[in-house]
């Protein structure tokens, strides 16, 4: 399967925690951006001639801060350029702070079918000490101009002052109000962000009372009637982000605008972070990526392992053995014996309990050691 990502680097303004490529004065180049973005497509045009994409994801930054015609030039630039699926999942990022009943009737007049909405916090306090824009009304505002649409919401965990209570009705909120699809995923202070400084100061839960947060989260969950598909995602029967599985799977994916990465054949490539750099690249008739790195065999059975294990389902044998030529539990055996408190292994499957999965990543590198 594959999949195309499309990134729109701008926001209303700057969260504390934010570290992904977003620049929130820049709004004036939207046109500009937009332009050079169906301009790399069509210069992806011919080397992809012959994949059929399932899924187009429109992440950020902010994707619904820009003018709803550029969004709907974008499918359609997709649609001309590449072979989409009939069925395909087209996703787009919402800010609750930047929607309006003209600009999702946009979105789902040019095929937009699945919508991801970043709430995080049902408590107003902790969304402006993380800079976020909008309110718990706001959200409930777009939630229901989203009545009845396939909708994801965005959940963190480990906020300042935050309590696993808090976690739980930010939930019990996002499902009330039609959530069919929930990201939790724990707040992640990195270096140079302005959250770093209460990090520093150790203002922030610590990392057992954000596993507190995430367990009383996952419970809550379950009792809503959403099942753990991977360790941050959460969905309603039938709803999970085909997008996202595709990642999981070690599927192929092509990146579209700046910081976008993309997988094709085997390839990791990055396009830059640095939008001036980007607009020269394209309107030079260039690409725009700054580093590529061809994975070997052993690379992409280590990619795969890794990918596998972060999901509920965990690693299917026959399919490890269709892919790489080996029998899984035998050559991982001594890894195996060695994590079995935390391992659940059936005749065709091997996986991370569920009572582990928060702490995955310290448990899948044991594979590698
Ligand atoms: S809305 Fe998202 S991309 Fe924009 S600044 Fe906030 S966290 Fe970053």
């Amino acid at each position: 399967m594959a999949g195309i990502y499309v990134h729109i680097p701008f926001c209303k303004s700057k969260c504390s925690y934010c570290d992904f490529a977003s620049f929130p004065d820049k709004l004036c180049y939207a046109e500009s951006y937009m332009a050079c973005v169906y301009r790399e497509m069509a210069k992806r045009k011919d080397e992809l001639k012959d994949y059929t994409f399932e899924t187009l994801y429109i992440g950020g930054g902010t994707p619904s801060v820009i003018d709803e015609r550029y969004i709907a030039m974008l499918v359609a630039a997709a649609k001309k350029n590449f072979k989409l699926a009939d069925d395909a999942e087209i996703t787009i990022e919402m800010n609750p702070g930047t929607v309006s009943a003209g600009k999702i009737a946009t979105y789902k007049k040019c095929g937009i079918n699945r919508f991801s909405v970043g709430l995080q916090t049902a408590v107003d306090k902790q969304l402006a000490d993380i800079g976020r824009i909008h309110t718990l009304n706001e959200f409930v505002y777009c939630a229901k101009l989203l009545k009845g649409e396939n909708f994801s919401a965005d959940v963190m965990f480990g906020l300042k002052g935050q309590t696993a209570e808090d976690v739980v009705n930010t939930i019990k909120t996002a499902a009330a109000f039609g959530a069919s699809h929930i990201s939790a995923y724990a707040l992640t202070p990195e270096d140079g962000t302005p959250i770093y400084t209460d990090y520093l100061n150790g203002e922030l839960p610590d990392g057992d009372e954000a596993a507190a947060m995430y367990n009383a989260g996952v419970e809550a969950l379950k009792t809503l009637g959403f099942e753990r598909y991977e360790v941050s995602n959460f969905c309603k029967k039938g709803k999970e982000s085909r997008h996202n599985l595709n990642y999981w799977e070690r599927g192929e994916y092509i990146g579209f605008g700046v910081s976008a990465s993309s997988h094709i054949n085997n390839v990791r490539f990055t396009n830059t972070f640095d939008l001036d750099e980007y607009f020269k690249c394209i309107c030079s008739d260039n690409f725009a990526v700054i580093n590529s790195e061809a994975i070997d065999a052993e690379g992409q059975e280590e990619e795969y392992i890794m990918l596998r294990l972060r999901t509920a389902k965990g690693l299917d044998t026959e399919k490890f053995k269709s892919l790489y030529g080996a029998d899984f539990k035998e050559k991982y055996s001594a890894q195996l014996k060695k994590l079995t408190p935390y391992l659940e292994c059936t005749e065709q499957a091997v996986k991370i309990k569920d009572e582990f999965l928060f702490v995955q990543n310290s448990i899948i590198v044991e594979f590698f050691n």
